[in-house]
């Protein structure tokens, strides 16, 4: 039997009409390098957008070329979001923290036809321009006056012809791009079609999700140079809610400065950003008055259990997400739910601090070399994914179609369990699981609970060579003086890991090395320390 449904295609820009028509007047507030205030309205942002699309056209424009962005979290870059596809082209965000021959490496590989740049990241554009393949480059002009050298993005905009159409758009046209920020390798493309964008905005915006809706005011502070800012700026857009765009200053005063004034509703950020906004308020409560029923989403590595309960003393809740640029990248977030039934304050806790169940539509299988595992909680095996918003390939990388398995999931990397309701807890990455003995080590479950100690404010727990056990973990940690003694740290773990699971050695650093979105590089780590434990007393033996 046939349907009788419309072909109603699935693309982004219903959603910016609807937020254009229903809430005009809802604000996009950006705060500038400069750390003034801009606002915009979706009033505003659809019809910049839609210039854009057309100035695009205009310049030439065809289906399903790249224009990439290198620009911070604000509204220009909203309106790149929707425009840039609205003109039947993809979308590229260039993560500016990468180093510049890195950037002029993946401009190539994606064969970037235009640019679109912050004034202020000028000087990041100068190191690797001469090695990219950008046929034009706009600057969006926020400190009047630097550089003639490129032309200017306001004016792009104003010579677009007026009310000329808009391509037809398939749902399945290609809308966004952005390529991972593995640590090792050259950097990998995925392209998300309007299809996944679209779909992974409604399951993101469920009750069991973030629960978004047009009374939430949203502040993305992941960079929307990475994986789209998990998304969240769709979300926001579809369900007309206010934005609230940090720019490039994410210390965790300005950032509480910001959700105070604009009554930030939602959030989202990597646990290294939270972790000092916790601090920021354990230092001083008052200081801040911010919406009832904060939530702040957390992903990208684990958040330590010990931070989701000291945010819960500031009735703030921290919600666990977990994803990756494959999977464009939310693949589960993590609920207490009825059906877990009765439960301890601390069970609750370690539940929470678990990457919960998948969302709907992702499907989540994890395998070891015997198969599927148990839903024990203890059995170890790799999460594997498919889904409408999970990746089949990537882009113009045949040689790694190997990350697929034969029947089509996505090989994750991540090493997991699942416990008897579904929640997966990520032990590890594949490549940072610890073998000692024979026995896995999970670098993450020590780090997690090492960070819990007062005083230490970031952990890495890394596997170093060792000539009887094969590896050992040894613990690399930031701590505020007085240090911790290591017996102190042994006592402390016991409480929770066997004893041959304690670190062989902690050493002290002023800082951890981290890749260009926020986690820990344990690749520099594990060459830094390689031969430590050579010639070095360690505990277990
Ligand atoms: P990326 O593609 O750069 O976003 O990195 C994705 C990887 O980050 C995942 O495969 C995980 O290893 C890690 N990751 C993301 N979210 C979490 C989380 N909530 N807990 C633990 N690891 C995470």
């Amino acid at each position: 039997m046939k349907s009788t449904m419309m072909d109603f295609q699935l693309t982004l820009a219903p959603m910016l009409e609807r937020a254009a028509t229903l809430y005009p007047g809802v604000e996009i507030v950006s705060r500038m390098p400069e750390r003034n205030l801009h606002r915009r309205t979706y009033a505003d942002l659809a019809n910049r957008a839609q210039k854009l699309a057309r100035a695009l056209i205009a310049a030439g424009l065809q289906r399903s070329e790249r224009v990439a962005t290198l620009m911070w979290n604000h509204s220009v870059h909203l309106e790149a979001y929707f425009g840039v596809p609205l003109a039947g082209g993809v979308i590229h965000t260039l993560n500016l923290r990468l180093p510049p021959q890195q950037l002029a490496f993946i401009a190539r590989h994606a064969e970037d036809r235009f640019l679109i740049v912050d004034e202020v990241l000028l000087p990041l554009l100068q190191k690797f321009i001469s090695e990219a393949p950008f046929e034009r480059v706009f600057v969006h002009r926020t400190c009047q006056g630097s550089s003639d050298r490129y032309e200017d993005y306001e004016a792009l905009l104003g010579a677009a012809p007026d009310d000329s159409p808009l391509p037809q758009l398939s749902e399945y046209d290609a809308a966004a791009m952005c390529y991972t920020s593995g640590t090792t390798g050259d950097p990998k493309g995925v392209v998300y079609s309007h299809r996944a964008l679209v779909l992974h905005s409604l399951a993101l915006a469920l009750a069991d999700s973030f629960a978004m809706s047009h009374n939430d005011s949203v502040m993305p502070v992941v960079p929307m140079f990475h994986v789209n800012a998990w998304g969240f700026p769709y979300v926001a857009t579809m369900v007309g809610a206010k934005q609230v765009l940090p720019g490039p200053h994410v210390d965790a005063e300005s950032l509480l400065d910001l959700c105070e004034r604009e009554q930030v509703t939602l959030s989202t950020g990597v646990p290294t950003v939270w972790m000092a906004v916790c601090a920021a308020l354990d230092k001083d409560p008052r200081r801040w008055r911010l919406a009832p029923g904060l939530r702040l989403v957390v992903g990208g590595s684990a958040p330590a259990e010990s931070v989701i309960r000291r945010f819960d003393t500031h009735n703030i809740r921290l919600i666990h997400a977990w994803g990756m640029t494959e999977s464009t990248p939310i693949a589960s977030t993590c609920h207490l739910c009825a059906s877990l039934g009765e439960m301890s304050e601390d069970e609750k806790y370690a539940i929470r601090a678990t990457q919960g169940t998948p969302v709907p539509f992702v499907q989540a299988r994890v395998i070891n070399q015997d198969g599927a595992v148990p839903w024990d909680g203890k059995t170890i095996g790799e999460v594997q994914l498919r889904g409408p918003w999970v990746a089949s390939s990537y882009y113009n990388m045949p040689e790694l179609s190997d990350k697929w398995t034969e029947d089509g999931w996505l090989r994750t990397g991540d090493v997991v369990t699942v416990n008897k309701h579904g929640y997966l807890h990520v032990v590890d990455r594949t490549k940072d699981l610890i073998k000692s003995g024979g026995e896995w080590i999970s670098s993450v479950d020590l780090e997690n609970a090492i960070v819990g100690y007062a005083g230490v404010r970031e952990a890495a727990v890394i596997a170093v060579p060792h000539p009887k056990w094969d590896e050992r973990p040894v613990a690399v940690i930031v701590a505020n003086e007085p240090r911790p003694k290591p017996e102190e740290l042994n006592e402390f773990l016991a409480k929770r890991f066997a004893k041959w699971q304690l670190p062989d050695a902690y050493i002290f650093v002023e800082e951890l090395p981290h890749t260009s979105t926020g986690k820990l590089l344990k690749s520099a780590l594990r060459d830094r320390y390689r031969d430590y434990l050579n010639g070095h007393f360690t505990i277990a033996d």
